[in-house]
């Protein structure tokens, strides 16, 4: 786990792989590589690492037939010094930013309960004991993706969180805003969220980055 602190642009991402026996860590291993391959440059726009991303899914699953059907989620971050946050996301991991003590999720889930909850056909409880809680319906490893991109001005004393499902499926918000507001370093409130999740049953792998903002 990365606890530096930097000045220069930053690329964070988090991908959640889905799919066959292995499939789901190689297409999250190649959409990493393939989004982190360019330099963190405000250059690059965050939505080309996403397709970059699943370009490089798409080749390997046409060189290797045996891994059709993996697919993984991408959420990425380009940090640039003056306090920018551009982001670019497909699937259902999560970026989340803690301000003044509240937490809001930044990022739709691309979830069929999500869509059920946004047209008002289900509640938000309801969402969480779906029976097709999982199913996704965007993600990297599809010929046509659509990447949610926008940006975000960041404060000092923000608190960026980007997670896999694994976090939210296992730790409400509530508990999330807690454990951020009483952790301290970054690398404390990331380990923190994931024994949390997995003292709730850690039912899936869970991956969290924290970022603070110090401008
Ligand atoms: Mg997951």
């Amino acid at each position: 786990m990365n606890d530096g602190s930097t000045e220069e642009p930053t690329v964070i991402a988090v991908a959640d792989g889905m799919g066959g026996a292995v499939g789901g860590e190689v297409a999250s291993r190649i959409a990493i590589e393939a989004a982190m391959a360019e330099p963190a440059d405000a250059a690059i726009e965050p939505a080309d690492r996403v397709r970059a991303g699943n370009d490089a899914v798409l080749a390997a699953i046409e060189e290797d037939y045996t891994l059709s059907g993996m697919g993984t989620t991408l959420t990425l971050g380009l940090f640039l010094p003056a306090g920018l946050l551009r982001i670019a996301h497909i699937g259902d991991s999560r970026l989340y930013l803690l301000r003044n003590g509240v937490l809001e999720q930044l990022t739709k889930d691309h979830t069929l309960v999500a869509e059920l909850v946004a047209m008002g056909q289900i509640t938000p409880e309801e969402a969480e004991t779906h029976p097709r809680r999982n199913l996704v319906t965007k993600v990297i490893g599809t010929p046509e993706i659509s990447v949610d991109e926008f940006d975000i001005d960041l404060k000092p004393g923000d608190r960026v969180v980007i997670c896999s499902d694994g976090l939210n499926a296992m730790v409400r918000d509530d508990a999330i805003a807690k454990i951020l507001t009483d952790s301290w370093a970054p690398s404390d409130a990331a380990w923190s969220l994931i024994e949390a999740a997995n003292a709730a049953g850690g039912a899936d792998n869970t991956t969290v980055a924290v970022v603070d903002v110090s401008l």
